[in-house]
C-alpha cells in the first residue's frame, strides 16, 4: 500500500479450497472481483471462488494509468462505456470506501483536418448516447491547459475533442473495494492459486486443476486480462488475441499545473498529473507481441520526445518509475465478453489497453450473464466472440487515447 493512502483492506484469512463451487472466477483483478461482487450483492450467489495466481490486483489493474472515459467511436462502445462511467461515479458510496474518483475532463488533440472531421463525428455519437463531448478550438484549449504547447514542430494543434466525463480513480482501491465487499458477502478469494488446466465433461468444464488441487465447478468465468490465450488454448478455443506489452512511466511530483487528461494519437502520447503531483505518461503498445513486463529505453525515448513537444518544460523532469503490463489486443480494439463454445465457460477477455474503465459495467453485466445461466445482457451482445466469424466487428481503433 502506498503510504499516502491510509486504508486497511481486511479480507478473511486464507482457507483451504472447497471441493466444489457454484461459480469459479479465474483472475483476481478488478474484473474478476467485480463479477464476484455483483453476483453476491445483486443475485445472492455466494458459493463463489475467485482464483488469483499472484496477489489481488497485481495484474493490469495495478499497472494501468487509471483513465476513465466514454468518448468512443461506435454506438455499441459509447453506450457500454457511458454506463460504466455512471457506475464509477457511485462506487465510493456503494463501497463506503473512497476510490478517489476524480472528474477532470479529457482533451484529445486534433493535428490534421481528417482528425477534426473524425472528432466531429465522435462528439455527435457521444452526445446522442448520453456522453458529454464537444469540439473546442485553439483558444478554448489554451484556456483549459495554459501550459500546453499548441505548435509542436511538425504538427500544430487545430482543435480538440473535450470530454467532460473524463476521469481517474485509484485503481488499486477499485480492486480492494470490490474484494472487500464480495468477501463480506461470503465469496472466497484465493490468492497464490493458479488455474493450470481443466477437466472436461462433453461440452462442459467439470473441474479446474490448480496448483493447490482440483476444484469442481458449476460454471467458470475467465477474467485473466493479458493471459487469456494461454487458458483458451488449453480448452481448444480460438480467439483473435495477440498479447503485447504496454508501458507507462511517471515523474517526480510537481505543483499542480495540469487538471485535464491530455492525449494526442498523432503524437502517440497521453499525459496527466496525479493527485500527488506526479506526471504520468502513456503511449502505444510495444511493436511486437511478447509475454514480458520489462521496461525499454526505446519506449522511454520515443514517448518522452513527444511528451516534451506537448509540455516543453518537462524536459527538466526526473522520471521516478517505468513499468509495463501485458495487453490482449483484439483486431477491432473491443473486448470479448459473453459465451464461449463450451456450455458453462464464460469469457471476459480481450481488454487490451482499455479495460480499467469498464470494470464496473463488465462486472455487472457478466454477473447477470452467469446468474441467468447464459442469457447475454443486451449491452454486451455486440462484444461476443462470434462477431469475428460473423464479420460484425465493433471497430474502436480510432478511439484510442494514443494510437497503438
Ligand atoms: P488484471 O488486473 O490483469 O487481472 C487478471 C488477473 O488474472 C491477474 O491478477 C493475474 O495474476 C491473474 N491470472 C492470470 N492467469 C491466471 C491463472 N491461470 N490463474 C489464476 N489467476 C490468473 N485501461 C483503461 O481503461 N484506462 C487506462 O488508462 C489504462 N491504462 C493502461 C496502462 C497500462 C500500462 C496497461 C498495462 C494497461 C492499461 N489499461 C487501461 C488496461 C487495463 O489495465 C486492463 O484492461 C484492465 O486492468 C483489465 O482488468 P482485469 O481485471 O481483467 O485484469
Amino acid at each position: 500500500l502506498s503510504s499516502d493512502y491510509p486504508v486497511e483492506v481486511d479480507l478473511p484469512a486464507p482457507t483451504e479450497l472447497k471441493p466444489s463451487y457454484d461459480v469459479v472466477i479465474i483472475g483476481g483483478g478488478g474484473h474478476g472481483l467485480a463479477i464476484a461482487y455483483y453476483l453476491a450483492k445483486y443475485h445472492g450467489i455466494t458459493n463463489v471462488a475467485v482464483l488469483e495466481k499472484s496477489y489481488l490486483g497485481s495484474g493490469n489493474t495495478a499497472r494501468n494509468t487509471a483513465v476513465i472515459r466514454s468518448n468512443y467511436l461506435t454506438s455499441e462502445g459509447v453506450r457500454f462505456y457511458t454506463e460504466s462511467v455512471r457506475l464509477f461515479k457511485e462506487l465510493s458510496n456503494e463501497f463506503d470506501f473512497n476510490i478517489m474518483y476524480s472528474e477532470r475532463g479529457q482533451l484529445t488533440l486534433a493535428h490534421t483536418d481528417a482528425t477534426v472531421r473524425a472528432f466531429r463525428q465522435r462528439a455527435e455519437v457521444n452526445k446522442h448516447f448520453g456522453g458529454r463531448t464537444e469540439m473546442i478550438d485553439r483558444q478554448q484549449i489554451r484556456e483549459l491547459v495554459p501550459s500546453l504547447n499548441l505548435d509542436p514542430g511538425h504538427l500544430p494543434v487545430l482543435a480538440g475533442l473535450w470530454h467532460i466525463d473524463g476521469a481517474t480513480a485509484r485503481h488499486d482501491a477499485v480492486a480492494w473495494g470490490y474484494a472487500k465487499q464480495a468477501a463480506k458477502r461470503g465469496v472466497e478469494i484465493h490468492q497464490l492459486t493458479e488455474a493450470q488446466d481443466f477437466v472436461l465433461d462433453g461440452d462442459r468444464v467439470s473441474a479446474i486443476k490448480t496448483n493447490r488441487g482440483t476444484v469442481r465447478c458449476g460454471c467458470v468465468v475467465q477474467a485473466i486480462a493479458g493471459h487469456s490465450s494461454l487458458l483458451l488454448n488449453k480448452l481448444g478455443i480460438r480467439a483473435p488475441i495477440h498479447s503485447y506489452p504496454l508501458q507507462a512511466m511517471v515523474t517526480q511530483p510537481f505543483k499542480p499545473f495540469l487538471d485535464p487528461l491530455v492525449s494526442s494519437s498523432a503524437l502517440h502520447c497521453y499525459v496527466q498529473q496525479t493527485s500527488r503531483g506526479e506526471v504520468v505518461f502513456g503511449g502505444g503498445s510495444d511493436p511486437y507481441p511478447l509475454y514480458n513486463t520489462r521496461s525499454t529505453l526505446e519506449l522511454k525515448e520515443s514517448l518522452l520526445a513527444h511528451a516534451i513537444e506537448m509540455f516543453p518544460f518537462l524536459a527538466q523532469a526526473k522520471l521516478m518509475r517505468q513499468w509495463a503490463g501485458i495487453t490482449d489486443m483484439t483486431p477491432d480494439y473491443s473486448p470479448i465478453m459473453g459465451l464461449s463454445p463450451l456450455d458453462n465457460y464464460y469469457l471476459d477477455a480481450g481488454w487490451g489497453t482499455w479495460g480499467f474503465k469498464a470494470t464496473p459495467i463488465c462486472g455487472k453485466t457478466m454477473a447477470e450473464l452467469v446468474a441467468s445461466g447464459g442469457q447475454v445482457p443486451e449491452l454486451i451482445q455486440p462484444f461476443a466472440l462470434e462477431r469475428f466469424s460473423r464479420f460484425e466487428q465493433v471497430n474502436e481503433m480510432g478511439a484510442t487515447a494514443a494510437s497503438h
